[in-house]
Parts: structure tokens; sequence; C-alpha cells
């Protein structure tokens, strides 16, 4: 089944003299628990599709449907509530709120939405990450390790369909590279999560099933790597 469906999907930023396409009529499609890295050189339109597929930018034109929803068909207000349903982000820098806890950081997609939390989805979750010692803290009062499990956490604490994640481990060391990787996996392959993440690390896009390389806002090559 396609969790993910992205169909002549165009985006120009500025007008006139300064107009930037970004991408350029981009179409693809993504299985149900898919592991999929995007790569490509720098300004070629990464974040830009990761953004438009989180619901966070609007596109020039083009579709993207996610689970068979039409997400930009949706209002800002419904946009929003799907995106916090249905899309789990996970940045570079993590994005954590500074003055709200562990705990709170994490039950944020939810809290927002009145939704009641599941109390024994979160005690999984955290014991996974291994943050069940560090719920009560500050987002500064812990590693950058342990900041990007949080922000995994909040990502993951709706159930949401598909996990988008740029540069996650970006500002990692190698060690914790490798264990931001292991554990994103992990909730791919044991809950059939779907999983795209943008990287420059070629250890960490021969690890996914698919490999989509983008170049001047367009697909320049579709790998699948395992089935
Ligand atoms: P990547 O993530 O691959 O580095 P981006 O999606 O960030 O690429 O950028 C693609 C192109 O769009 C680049 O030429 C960049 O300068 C341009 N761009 C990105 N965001 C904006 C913006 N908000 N306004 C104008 N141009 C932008
Ligand atoms: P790492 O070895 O991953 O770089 P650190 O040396 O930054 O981690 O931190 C080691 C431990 O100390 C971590 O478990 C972290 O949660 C805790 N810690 C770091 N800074 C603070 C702080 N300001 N307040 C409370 N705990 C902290």
């Amino acid at each position: 089944m396609n969790i993910l469906e992205v169909k002549d999907l165009t985006k120009t930023y500025g007008t006139g003299e300064t107009a930037v396409q970004a991408l350029d009529h981009v179409s693809f499609s993504i299985n149900k628990g898919d592991f999929v890295c995007i790569i490509g050189p720098s300004g070629s339109g990464k974040s830009t599709l990761l953004h438009l597929l989180g619901g966070v930018d609007r596109p020039t034109s083009g579709k993207v449907l996610i689970d068979q929803t039409d997400i930009y068909d949706l209002n800002e207000t419904q946009l929003a509530i799907f995106r916090r349903r249905q899309i789990g982000l996970i940045y570079q820098f993590y994005n954590l709120i500074p003055i709200l806890t562990v705990k709170e950081n994490i039950q944020l997609p939810m809290l927002l939405d009145e939704q009641k939390v599941d109390e024994k989805q979160f005690k999984k979750i955290t014991e996974i990450l291994g943050l069940t010692s560090r719920l009560h803290h500050l987002p500064n009062q812990l590693s950058g390790g342990q900041q990007q499990r949080v922000s995994i956490g909040r990502a993951l604490i709706s159930n949401p369909a598909i996990m988008l994640a740029d540069e996650p481990t970006g500002n990692l060391d190698s060690k914790n590279s490798e264990e931001i990787i292991e554990l994103l996996k992990m909730f791919n392959k044991t809950f059939n999560q779907t999983l795209i993440v943008i990287t420059h690390d070629e250890r960490i896009a021969l690890q996914a099933d698919r490999i989509i390389s983008i170049e001047d806002g367009k697909i320049s090559k579709d790998e699948v790597i395992r089935q």
C-alpha cells in the first residue's frame, strides 16, 4: 500500500528575477513501512521536499497524499491537526521547547489537540528511548543524543503514518549518530513505521530500503537497495 504519494510537486520561492525553482515536477510514491533516504548536494531541494511532505509549507503546484489524504486540500486548522496526528518530524537541532520538561515535550502534540495520552504507549516509547530517568528534566539538562531521543519520542507519540527526519544526526558525534539511526530503524522494522530521512551520511543511506537522489529540484536516481 502507498502511504505517501507525491504528484508533480513544484515549489518556486520568490518572483521575477529572484525566483528560485527549488522543486521541479517531482513525482514518486512510498510503500507503508519502507525506510527511504533522500540524498543530494546542498541546495538541491531536499529540505524543501521534506517540508512539503510534512505539511509545514505549501507547494506552488502539485499534490501530496498521505494515507490517501490530499494534505494541501485541507485548510490551515485541519492541516495543523493532521500534521500533529499523522506526521512525525525530526530536525537536526531537535526543536524542543526549552521551558517544557522531557515528558511535556513528548506529549505536546497530544496536549495541543486535547487528545488523551496513551500512558502505556508513552511508557513503552520512553523505555525504548532510554528516557525514563529523564522525564522531569528540561532539554538543556540533556546531552545532544538524549535531546534527539526526546524529539523522536515527540514524533512517535501520536503513532503517525510517516516519520520525516531532516539530517537527524547532523549535530551528533558518530557514536550518538549510530544510536539514533538504530532507534529509528527499530521503530521502522518492529512497528512498521514508515521512515524518510534526509542525510549526507553514506553509511546511513546504505542502511535504507531505497535511496532517492535529488539534483537541481528533480529526482536524478531512485534505487531500491533491499525489498
Ligand atoms: P537542500 O535541502 O537540498 O540543501 P533546499 O530545499 O534547502 O535544498 O533549497 C533548494 C533551493 O531553494 C536552494 O537554491 C535554496 O537557496 C532555495 N531556497 C530554500 N528555501 C528558500 C526560501 N525560503 N526562500 C528562497 N529560496 C529558498
Ligand atoms: P554525553 O556523554 O552524551 O556527551 P554529557 O556528558 O553531556 O553526555 O552528559 C552526561 C549525563 O549528564 C547525561 O545523562 C545528561 O543527561 C546529564 N547532564 C548533562 N548536563 C546536565 C545538566 N545541566 N543538568 C543535569 N544533567 C545533566
